[in-house]
């Protein structure tokens, strides 16, 4: 911007002064001009005033002759006259006068020559000297003696004269014409006019002063034409010269002076421009450039104010500047805040928690001392949250956060970590000194918390890692104190310090928390179903749902080696929502097709404790238009006898709402069967532990045929789950027996297999038609 400024007005000031130079060439040739007029003005006043002298002259001459020819009779008269003529032009003769006559001649009425006489020095034949100026001579009453003339030049081959013609009141002259040479008069004009003069007809000189300019001092001269009247046959000019040096001089003066002025002003011009578009343009534009470029390459100087001074324009501009940057500050700290912020909570997140552990350890390492590092994770959060819904869930989240942050030092650090999960940083601290600020916070979280008049109680399993007994590295830290974390959970004891024997399991079991929750979110499973034989009609009367995760590596894994660890973290409650749904749409597909058998669902321990099982079921079942006999809820004997009195009142409201209910893997959970007695079960399934070892040994057959019996007797139905040879089979019919599962009847199928195995199978319906 500044290089094309300075080059417009760079061209600005050269035209201008271009502009200068034109118009004193302008002015000089206007001077030029002025002058040159004035010189002929000159000339044309010199020559009018040689005229009116020469007139007077011939006025003279005249007035003399008609005194002395008055009352002379023509007879005597013309000799006498022309006697006077003579003694006339004796006088000039004599006295060498400036304008002496060369011929004086006289007419009579009728323009007839009565007599004339010339000086003796001109060889002009007088015949041509008459004929030259007969244009004078006109008859007239008018043309007597002054000042009724006429005049005129006259030429006559290559001279000129001046001829004046004036009128005569004697009785035989009546007119005298008085002629001059009009170069030897020249000479007078030289002296009126003070300057060099030149009488030119027909390009040629007639007369030339003798100080006329040679044509090599013609630079410094300035010449002027007067045309004089003649006949009009021939054009007569009156020229003058001056000497002009000290003109041409002053004007070349005056050229160098408009020169230096016109440059001087230029530059002025260029540099006043200059330093006013600097100050006013040119400087706040590059105030603005250079605060531009330095956000653009560290947008920490983003608060920084350009300051410009300048126009309304500049001055206005950069304010507008200002204002944006100062609202992109005040975004960039916004954002900031939000990648560092929990928006929820606004507590610093997992990103901001990571980069502060990791100053921590730079400067516990600097100063040679320890601090502890939290993990901590909600009970029974998820329940509630599934429960009472997100909204309830998050309002609790953040009277937590509210709450432990209260409990905290200014100096510690806690953040969300995502979830129920937070974290917290205690700087300088002991094993003991942790320790009691985390029985401090556990018990911070003792007393309910009160959501839209819900009173909720939530307890929290908090890990802790120490720096450095228990890691040097961030990542390593927040590992271990997230398997102290588990084990908190798993032992319900709410704060554990890590301890290496808790590493048995992990951290690969970490990697599968991690991929669990994931997992969950993203629903990575399916449902296999393997079916139930009933032996009275050897026909298929129901089918288990048994889930596998379809891991993102492409392998099925098996539910054994995922489902305690669900069941650990609460995750398991979003896993039989998942199951329970899906189970029911297969119910409704199966039926589409002609197959009207229930699904069993596992239900985990941790299900039972969840207050909104029964309404979430009766949700799923409105939602695909289902009843309640669609679905039966295997709940193993261990998980029901762990809160009998909480398993009592969920069962009998589930069985209420016509779900059959199966105790699963009987035998293993040492039920007490008065209990038993007293839940609304339908059916007991005997683990596959003793109907698998039946076969070998007495003690599981005993076992499994007591359990039919004792069963039998409470009024429920059997099932032997695990049978996978033709023997037990036999034997378990031969012992009443209700149905049988296993891999003998049918290994468990996708819900394809399914559908062809009941078309095709000897336990199906091969029979039936499917649609
Ligand atoms: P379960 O409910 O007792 O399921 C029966 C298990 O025994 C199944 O193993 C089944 O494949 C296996 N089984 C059946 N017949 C035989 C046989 O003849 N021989 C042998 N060796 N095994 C047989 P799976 O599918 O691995 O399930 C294991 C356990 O995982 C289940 O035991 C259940 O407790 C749990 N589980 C499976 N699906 C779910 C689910 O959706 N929710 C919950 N909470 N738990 C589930
Ligand atoms: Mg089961
Ligand atoms: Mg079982």
């Amino acid at each position: 911007m500044r290089a094309s400024v300075v080059v417009t007005i760079v061209a600005m000031g050269v035209l201008s002064f271009v502009m200068a130079a034109v118009s004193g060439r302008i002015y000089r040739d206007h001077a030029v001009d002025n002058e040159r007029a004035a010189l002929s003005e000159r000339a044309r006043v010199g020559v009018e005033a040689m005229r009116q002298r020469l007139s007077t002259e011939a006025e003279g001459i005249a007035r003399v002759l008609q005194s002395q020819l008055t009352g002379r009779s023509a007879a005597g008269g013309r000799d006498y006259a022309l006697r006077t003529l003579d003694k006339e032009l004796g006088h000039y003769t004599a006295s060498e006068h400036d304008f002496s006559p060369i011929e004086i001649a006289l007419y009579d009425r009728e323009l007839r020559t009565l007599g004339r006489r010339q000086r003796f020095s001109t060889e002009l034949p007088a015949g041509d000297l008459q004929a030259g100026c007969a244009y004078l001579r006109t008859p007239s009453d008018a043309a007597r003696v002054s000042p009724s003339s006429t005049s005129g030049y006259c030429f006559v081959g290559s001279r000129v004269y001046y001829g004046v013609f004036l009128g005569l009141t004697s009785s035989f002259a009546s007119y005298v014409q008085v002629t001059f040479d009009a170069a030897s008069n020249a000479r007078v004009l030289e002296a009126l006019v003070g300057l060099p003069v030149r009488l030119v007809s027909d390009d040629l000189v007639i007369y030339q002063s003798a100080n006329w300019p040679s044509s090599e001092s013609v630079g410094h001269t300035l010449a002027a034409s007067l045309t004089v009247d003649t006949t009009g046959s021939k054009a007569l000019l009156f020229q003058v010269a001056k000497d002009e040096s000290a003109f041409y001089a002053r004007l070349e003066q005056t050229r160098y002076a408009v020169f230096f002025a016109a440059t001087a002003v230029t530059l002025l011009f260029i540099l006043v421009a200059l330093a006013f578009l600097e100050r006013m343009a040119v400087g706040p534009v590059r105030a603005l450039l250079d605060q531009l470029r330095g956000v653009r390459g560290d947008e920490s100087q983003l608060g920084n104010r350009v300051r410009v001074g300048g126009n309304a324009e500049s001055v206005q501009i950069a304010e507008s500047f200002n204002a944006v940057t100062d609202k992109l500050e005040r975004l960039y700290e916004q954002l900031d805040r939000m990648t560092y912020t929990d928006l929820l909570t606004q507590l610093p997140n997992r990103s901001f928690f990571q980069s502060r552990l990791e100053q921590a350890i730079v400067q516990a390492q600097h100063d040679n001392r320890t601090f502890a590092l939290f993990i901590m994770d909600l009970d029974r959060f998820k329940e509630i949250n599934d429960t009472l819904g997100h909204h309830i869930g998050d309002v609790l989240l953040q009277q937590v956060a509210i709450r432990l942050r209260d409990k905290l030092r200014e100096s510690d650090t806690i953040a969300r970590m995502g979830g129920d999960e937070f974290a917290v940083l205690l700087p300088t601290v002991t094993a003991k000194q942790a320790d009691m600020a985390a029985r401090m916070l556990v018990q911070s979280l003792r007393s309910p918390f009160v959501v839209q008049s819900h009173q909720l109680d939530v307890g929290v399993s908090i890990g802790i890692a120490l720096y450095p007994d228990h890691g040097v590295d961030a990542h390593t830290l927040i590992q271990r104190a997230e398997v102290a974390m588990y084990s908190a959970k798993q032992g319900g004891c709410g704060q554990v310090f890590y301890d290496p024997q808790m590493d048995r399991h992990h951290p690969a079991q970490l990697t599968l928390m991690g991929e669990l929750r994931q997992a969950v979110e993203q629903e990575q499973f399916v449902l296999y179903y393997q079916p139930k034989i009933g032996l009275r009609t050897n026909r298929v009367v129901g089918v288990e749902a048994l889930v596998r995760w379809c891991h993102p590596s492409g392998s099925l894994v098996m539910p054994d080696t995922f489902i305690s660890l669900l069941e650990q973290t609460g995750l398991i409650r979003g896993l039989t929502s998942w199951v329970t749904h899906e189970a029911l749409r297969m119910a409704s597909e199966l039926r589409s097709q002609g197959f009207e058998l229930p699904i069993a669902v596992n239900i985990s321990a941790r299900d039972l404790q969840n207050n909104g099982l029964a309404e979430e079921l009766a949700e799923q079942l409105a939602a695909h238009q289902a009843a309640a006999e669609w679905l039966e809820l295997e709940i193993t004997e261990s998980a029901v006898m762990s809160d009998i009195a909480g398993a009592h009142d969920l069962l009998t409201e589930l069985a209420d709402m016509g779900f059959k209910v199966v105790i699963d893997d009987f035998g293993t959970g040492y039920s007490s069967l008065a209990y038993l007695k007293r839940l609304p079960v339908h059916a007991v399934k005997i683990d596959k532990s003793f109907v698998m070892g039946m076969a070998r040994d007495e003690n599981d057959a005993a076992i499994v045929y007591t359990s039919i019996d004792l069963s039998h007797n409470l009024g429920l139905q059997v099932v032997a789950e695990g049978v996978d040879d033709e023997g037990v089979l036999m034997r378990l019919r031969s012992r009443g027996c209700d149905a049988v599962q296993g891999m003998y009847l049918s290994r468990p199928l996708s819900s394809e297999e399914l559908t062809s195995w009941l078309a095709k199978s000897i336990w199906g319906f091969p029979t039936r038609v499917a649609c």
